[in-house]
């Protein structure tokens, strides 16, 4: 059974910036990967710009270069990511999911499956940094219908909406995102916040002034302080201050939220905080399990920039944490 001091779970954004400041640090680590590195970006909606500048979602300290400073695309994220993890050489092992955690006298027995054929594997490491991301977890609206075919919680194409009627329940970035873009591509879009007004949702300023051009120019019709009620196959029940009770639709995106996959960290008795993310010690972001660390979107910190120097410290406090086993 191989054996390290670290093993690094996910190759997202800040799994590779945990890796390049492990290796900077001398440690004997290993990152294992569920799918390819940024699984979790090749994921996201084809063309998606994200809300900040490139120089916010560097890692390693390489610059992001992008044409005229612009904000850059998931494409263009992908790029630099991977180039990247190519320069830094990390030890990635892709295509393999980690399934379970045992403990051990001296740190975990990791268990995981490797594709195409979900191979067995085991590893021995005496401290485990999960960063998993929320990716794919998407929240769902606990009501009648939400669970039929055409009730989507992402999107990849904005074309496939063409001419299509499109409601869209979210008030957050994501989905202000996705109605500006399904807008374009010629839908027809309802956006159903809780909200008062849109001026009192999540959006980024730039993304709420995109979304009233389209509202002025009736490509967009909001719906405000929405409840859904009942999800039909052509058409949802829903409460909004628009007075609309029943509304013809084709799609319904709900995006909502994403919490993370708790099947790691629960069976080690890590409790879990009202907002779905596992309880850590502020400054290291070690869990209540021994030498389980977390980091990225896993914990609290949503953003990149946020996220890649918090996990220089967990870094740190992994090597301290070795050291004084060590001795
Ligand atoms: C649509 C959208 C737009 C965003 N825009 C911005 C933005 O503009 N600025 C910003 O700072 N942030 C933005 N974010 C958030 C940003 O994408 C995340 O903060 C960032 O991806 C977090 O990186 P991460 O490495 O923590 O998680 P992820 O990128 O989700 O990576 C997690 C990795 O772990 C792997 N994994 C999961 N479970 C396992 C397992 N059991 N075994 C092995 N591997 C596993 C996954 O395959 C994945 O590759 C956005 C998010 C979304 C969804």
């Amino acid at each position: 059974m191989l054996s390290c001091d670290l093993i690094i779970v996910g190759a997202g954004p800040i799994g590779l910036a945990a890796g390049i400041e492990a290796k900077r640090a001398e440690l004997d680590f290993l990152i294992l990967e569920a799918g390819t590195i940024c699984q979790s970006l090749l994921e996201y909606p084809l063309g998606m710009r994200f809300f900040s500048p490139a120089d916010e979602l560097a890692i390693g300290g390489y610059p992001f270069p992008t044409p005229h400073d612009e904000k850059p695309t998931r494409e263009m994220a992908i790029n630099y990511y991977r180039k990247v993890a190519s320069a830094e050489n990390l030890p990635i092992r892709t295509y393999e999911r980690v399934v379970r955690l045992d403990p051990s006298e001296s740190g975990y027995t990791l268990h995981s499956l490797r594709l195409p054929h979900q191979l067995p594997a085991q590893y021995h490491t005496r401290c485990v940094l999960l960063c998993t991301g929320v990716w794919g977890k998407e929240k769902r609206l606990s009501v009648d219908g939400a669970d039929l075919p055409h009730v989507l919680t992402r999107y990849d194409e904005p074309t496939r909406f063409w001419r299509q009627r499109v409601l869209i329940v979210g008030a957050g970035n994501s989905a202000g995102e996705a109605a500006i873009r399904l807008a374009d591509a010629d839908a027809r879009v309802w956006l159903a916040v809780d909200q008062p007004t849109l001026e009192q949702c999540k959006f980024r300023p730039f993304i709420l002034r995109e979304i009233q051009l389209r509202v002025e120019e009736h490509r967009i019709t909001p719906l405000t302080e929405t409840q859904i009620l009942r999800i039909h196959p052509d058409c949802v029940d829903l409460r909004c201050t628009q007075g609309i009770e029943n509304l013809p639709v084709d799609f319904v995106l709900t995006m909502i939220g994403l919490q993370p996959d708790r099947s790691l960290l629960a069976p080690l008795g890590v409790p879990f905080g009202a907002d779905g993310k596992p309880v850590h010690n502020p400054d290291t972001y070690e869990t209540p399990a021994r030498g389980v660390f977390v980091a990225g979107a896993i914990s609290r910190d949503g953003f990149v920039y946020v996220a890649r120097e918090r996990v220089k410290h967990s870094i740190q406090a992994i090597q301290r944490s070795l050291d004084k086993r060590a001795r």
